[in-house]
């Protein structure tokens, strides 16, 4: 039987075991850590009962991947849920752009702004499951789709603050802002539009669900369906060198491409592993979670049913404190995100006491801790939520590096995403997966189509080995 061993337990690294498992192959997937999951572990952290999501907590990306959809989730036990309102962006006057799950309902909240809204997502939202056929592999590939994808990927290709000047109210440009800054890349940069066009599209046709009962379950779903095809996991390995692995047919690595370049060492081809040593890791996160009596008291009404919250103010603001991160510095008021996932799972409370998921940009490898920046940016738009924490949880940038390998810095998204590492991935070819050794594929979110938990790289890099190995 042919053989294969998958290094990494993150969604990518089971879809890429899954794929390889429903071919016919006996598969074994090693994981570093105690359990399985990678970005979508949750659990109790402050309160015995309140479950917190330790990483991922929104997943538009996840209920839309081509790979999630091609399995039938809830009879594994994956169910999806959505708040009433998917994000809303406040702002100091007391009023907030908010996100629906329709573009129409979106755009009519935004006033002056309601035909760009409709421009901007009309056309590629009812497009979005063919364009996403696209949009989920190698871009450098001839699309399937190309007028579609074209109508898409011109805005995407602007920098987001270009598109930003487009807007006639702060509202909209704010809250077009706060999604485009998810991708931790100054918003003047080319391209920098093009994370922030891909979640919100993904987000109108799926809305923002969360998992019932945590992320975990997306990870518990995929064990379950790679079980299922004969497939195990092994945690608390973590694979150092070559000598440690299994003989086996192929193998995929959910690991950081600098990771592949130590782990191979002198294996690799030259231009590979100078390729891999130079990838460059991105800004970094600083976490904190809440346990909060009664809630966050936010001003902005809208903001106490969205299932997101993005803290920074305007547009002007949420650019120059990205851009100043970017640079190594920590502006007095980073941009901040806030998840109530228990609006739409409300068993992950505790009575009247819930789970609060925030993190906070913060330079790469930033060793400060951040969480009164994180109070203040909460208390600024909720006055009163300090009184209101019973508890709380930090994870810093380089927690999260010792946690997860991956997040080298605190870099969560796996790589920086600059022009050449969006377009290609972690070296410039059109064969992205391919590490140069034969059997030998890289998996992780540092692959297009990069991160989230959508298990797309996994099942691309799993379909190219499976191409090589026929
Ligand atoms: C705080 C935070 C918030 C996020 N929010 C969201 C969100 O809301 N929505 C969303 O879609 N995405 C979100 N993400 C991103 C998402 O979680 C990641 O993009 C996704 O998990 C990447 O999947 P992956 O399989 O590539 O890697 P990971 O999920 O990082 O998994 C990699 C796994 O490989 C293991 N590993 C690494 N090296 C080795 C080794 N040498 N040997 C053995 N095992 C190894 C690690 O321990 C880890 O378990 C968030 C991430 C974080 C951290």
């Amino acid at each position: 039987m042919t053989t294969a061993t998958v290094v990494g337990s993150g969604p990518n690294g089971l879809a890429a075991a899954i794929t390889l498992a429903r071919a016919g192959l006996d598969v074994t997937v090693l994981e570093a850590a105690g359990t399985i999951g990678g970005g979508t572990r949750s659990g109790e952290a402050i309160v015995p009962g309140l479950l917190h999501d330790h990483c991922s907590a929104i997943h538009p990306m996840a209920v839309g991947s081509p790979f999630l959809r091609g399995i039938d989730v809830e009879r594994y036990g994956l169910r999806w849920a959505w708040p009433e309102l998917d994000c809303a962006h406040p702002l100091d006057d007391g009023t907030a752009g908010v996100l629906w799950r329709s573009v129409a309902a979106t755009a009519a909240g935004l006033g002056a702004d309601e035909r760009l809204w409709r421009l901007l997502f009309d056309v590629p939202v009812a497009g979005y499951d063919a364009t996403g056929t696209d949009i989920m592999r190698p871009l450098l590939r001839i699309p399937r789709h190309p007028l579609r994808l074209a109508r898409f990927g011109v805005p995407a290709a602007a920098p987001a603050a270009w598109l930003a000047r487009a807007f006639r109210t702060e509202p909209g440009r704010a809250l077009f802002g706060g999604v485009a800054a998810h991708a931790f890349h100054p918003l003047h940069r080319p391209l920098s539009a093009s994370i922030g066009l891909g979640i919100l599209t993904a987000g109108h046709r799926y809305g923002w669900a969360v998992a019932v009962g945590g992320s975990q379950r997306i990870a518990d779903t995929m064990v379950a369906v790679l079980g299922d095809h004969g497939g195990k996991v092994e945690t608390g390995v973590r694979v150092r060198s070559l000598s440690e692995l299994p003989p086996s047919d192929v193998t995929v690595w959910d690991v950081a491409p600098t990771a592949v370049a130590e782990i191979f060492g002198d294996r690799l081809p030259a231009r590979i592993a100078r390729a891999y040593r130079r990838f460059r890791y991105g800004p970094g996160a600083f976490k904190v979670d809440f346990a909060v009596q009664g809630g966050v008291p936010w001003t902005a009404e809208s903001a106490r049913r969205a299932g997101t919250i993005h803290l920074g103010g305007s547009f002007a603001e949420v650019a120059a404190g990205e851009r100043e991160i970017a640079a190594g510095r920590l502006p007095e008021r980073p941009f901040v995100l806030v998840g109530q996932q228990y609006l739409a799972d409300p068993q992950r409370s505790v009575g009247d006491v819930h789970p609060v998921w925030t993190y906070a940009h913060v330079p790469h490898g930033y060793t400060g801790d951040v969480t009164d920046a994180i109070i203040a940016q909460i208390e600024r738009f909720a006055p009163g939520f300090r009184e209101r924490v019973v508890g709380m949880s930090t994870r810093s940038a380089g927690e999260f590096a010792t946690d997860n390998p991956n997040y080298v810095g605190g870099n969560i998204m796996t790589g920086a995403k600059d022009i050449p590492q969006l377009v290609f991935g972690p070296r410039k070819t059109l064969q992205p997966y391919d590490i140069g050794v034969t059997g030998h594929y890289l998996c992780s979110a540092a692959t297009p189509p990069g991160p989230g938990a959508h298990g797309m790289c996994g099942a691309n890099a799993a379909e190219r080995a499976l191409r090589r190995l026929r």
